[in-house]
């Protein structure tokens, strides 16, 4: 199977200040003259007549002293059309506020593939035609791959230059398939017949210091709401840049570990899950918990496929509830352990979950894995110290003997 896989990367760039205030100037003019060609049918609903003849003499009326490239006049067009297009569907939800206004906090401006051109390393973006040009050496960032096959589109900041590489892959056929459930404080991973933790407390105590640091700017916000305003969307974004950075150093080092394997990877489908199912704890939590789950899925993806191993999704409703073994249903039995009403198998919820996962995803029941398992069962696993638990689950290869169906 072929796919289209995208990574993007922000670089620090000496912003064209001139262009990205041009553009927004003729933004704002883009979107009065676009808002008048919104009408409002008899129920009251809205929708945009701009016709294509609107839309070229728009395009003359601002290309009039736009000394910049023409195709910056396009791309502003576009992203209000865009703009005006999303505030219309949120209008007929009546969901809309107020006029649609275009945020001047985020100044970005959209690059088309038409405004610039890839040589040797070297991007080259056309700021005026024919003689000013930003150019950026992407040879100087080692962490951004030059096995793309193209360049998408590029996004301009007052600081960065975002850019997105585009690649097709060929999906091989795994040698195994690893499953991994993703919790609020650690990612468990069956991966090659061994159960692995990833310790996500790091992860887990950013976001419990940000969130004290929100707690006490909220009482701030009182006597000067504009400080702390500004203060709140400083330690966000700080937030989330670490939060972030963790996740990619952590997916990075689970890609290498399956890429050793050949293994493809199994993950939870999150979709239409409720918040409930993923965790039932304060609010604060089962946000973080989702966080870390989609972040986590999304960037794991991009990077296991960017390398040819595929990713599938497997619904994890009741996967740390069921037996592995006898599929009956499993209890509570302290702290983190699940035990089976049926056959007294006793084993860490998390560890039930990537099992269960694995072989769902798989259609077929790691049978090794399970006999090695059943073996143990009785005195021992309960005992087991959970900490310790990895060490002591059996090595095996479930993909080898995986005859047994369920
Ligand atoms: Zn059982």
């Amino acid at each position: 199977m072929r796919v289209e896989v995208i990574k993007a990367y922000k670089v620090p760039i000496e912003a064209p200040k001139d262009l990205i205030n041009a553009y927004f100037k003729i933004k704002e003019i883009a979107l009065y003259e676009i808002s008048r060609h919104i009408k409002y049918s008899k129920r009251g609903k809205a929708h945009l007549n701009f016709s294509a003849e609107d839309r070229r003499e728009l395009r003359n009326t601002l290309l009039r002293n736009w000394r910049f490239s023409k195709h910056y006049v396009d791309s502003a067009i576009n992203s209000v059309i865009g703009l005006v297009k999303g505030w219309i569907k949120l209008y007929n939800r009546g969901k809309a506020k107020s006029k649609p206004k275009i945020k001047i906090t985020k100044k970005t401006v959209y690059v088309k593939n038409t405004l610039f051109s890839y040589r040797n390393g070297i991007l080259k973006i056309s700021i005026e035609p024919y003689k000013r040009y930003l150019e950026v050496d992407l040879r100087k960032y080692g962490w951004i791959p030059d096995d793309f096959d193209k360049i998408g589109g590029l996004i301009l900041n007052e600081k960065e230059l975002i850019i997105t590489v585009k690649k097709e892959v060929k999906l091989e056929k795994p040698q195994c398939w690893a499953s991994l459930d993703v919790n609020l404080t650690n990612i468990t991973a069956l991966i090659n017949g061994r159960v692995v933790r990833y310790d996500l407390k790091k992860l887990y105590h950013i976001h419990r210091v940000y969130e004290e640091k929100r707690r006490k700017i909220q009482r701030l916000s009182k006597h000067k709401p504009k400080t702390a305003k500004r203060l709140m969307e400083k330690y966000s974004r700080r937030e989330r840049n670490r939060a972030k950075d963790f996740m990619h150093k952590l997916t990075g080092k689970i890609v290498e570990e399956l890429v050793k394997v050949k293994s493809g990877a199994i993950l939870e489908d999150l979709k239409g899950i409720k918040d409930d199912v993923l965790n039932k704890s304060k609010k604060l939590n089962r946000k973080l918990s989702k966080w870390n789950a989609r972040t986590f899925q999304f960037m794991l993806e991009y990077k296991l496929k960017w390398l040819g191993l595929p990713v599938k999704y497997v619904s994890p409703v009741n996967s740390s509830k069921t037996c592995p073994l006898c599929r009956a249903e499993m209890s509570a039995y302290g702290g983190r352990l699940m035990k089976c009403k049926k056959c007294n198998l006793v084993l860490d919820r998390d560890v039930v979950a990537v099992l269960n996962l694995q072989m769902w995803g798989l259609g077929v029941a790691p049978k090794a894995l399970l006999e090695a398992l059943a073996s143990m069962m009785g005195k021992r696993l309960v005992n087991q110290k959970l900490t310790n638990f990895h060490e002591s689950l059996p090595t095996v290869n479930p993909h080898i003997n995986n005859t047994g169906r369920l």
